[in-house]
């Protein structure tokens, strides 16, 4: 996301050792097969997940392991947490199947993505920037640091959004060196939460409409995002504009 405040999606590293993260390789995998690497206080760790943690603004997956379900699935320290319902858990060299709800995850990539859009318009026709964002199956809302705010003004950028999403841009993820993508104008808008030095950062470029490092799940295509629409806009403080807003279908 633009602007410089952490709440936006979280850029994320790509280190030898930690759970592989199948959802960055593919983000249609709905199921996977994997062991369970360690059992914690903050859950269950596994050598590699296809279910996206919390972090960035996105709610995590929900699903299901060997038919228990995750509750919630979280980052701490990079690593990847899954909390199982009912007090249930499992040992260390289980194998296990995990089961993605696909629907929940799916209004969640489109979601994803059409937050990135919308702020990439509003950013390039007013120059505000994001400050927070929540993004959620059913509505999703997005914090600009705006003070002018007119109403016609955001129907208009709104309109630019859904004619970008309809054009059918790719989406497409690659790794970047972190001196390269520090040296690349506009693909880091978080500094302050940069990587160590020789990491490698994730970059998320949705056609020609916005590129940044970006850690979170995505369409591959913007056609599958629907129409998006606003269902309200509220001032929360001076110069801070939220904006909600649904899919459709
Ligand atoms: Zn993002």
């Amino acid at each position: 996301m633009f602007g410089g405040s952490p709440p936006a999606c979280y850029l994320s590293r790509k280190v030898v050792g930690l759970t592989e993260r199948l959802y960055w390789q593919d983000a249609y995998m709905t199921e996977f097969d994997a062991k369970v690497e360690g059992v914690e206080e903050a859950g269950v760790r596994l050598d590699r997940t296809a279910f996206n943690p919390r972090g960035g603004g996105l709610v995590s997956d929900l699903g299901r392991l060997n038919g228990v379900d995750v509750v919630e699935v979280v980052k701490k320290d990079e690593e990847i947490y899954h909390v199982l319902g009912g007090g249930a858990t499992m040992r260390p060299g289980e194998p296990v199947h995990g089961v993605i709800d696909w629907e929940r995850r799916h209004r969640v990539m489109r979601m994803h993505t059409t937050a990135h859009i919308l702020s990439a318009v509003v950013n390039r026709e007013t120059g505000a920037l994001i400050t927070g964002n929540q993004i959620a199956p059913v509505e999703s809302r997005i914090d600009f640091s705006l003070e002018a705010f007119d109403r016609e003004k955001f129907a208009g950028y709104v309109k630019m959004a859904n004619e970008a999403a309809a054009s059918g841009a790719e989406v497409r993820s690659f790794f970047m060196k972190r001196e390269e993508a520090l040296n690349t104008p506009g693909f880091v808008k978080l500094a302050e939460a940069l990587p160590p030095a020789g990491a490698e950062l994730r970059i998320v470029q949705i056609g020609s409409i916005d590129t940044q490092a970006d850690g979170g799940v995505h369409v591959k295509n913007t056609s599958e995002i629907g129409e998006i629409t606003v269902n309200k806009i509220e001032n929360k403080g001076k110069s801070n504009r939220r904006l909600y807003f649904s899919l459709r279908p």
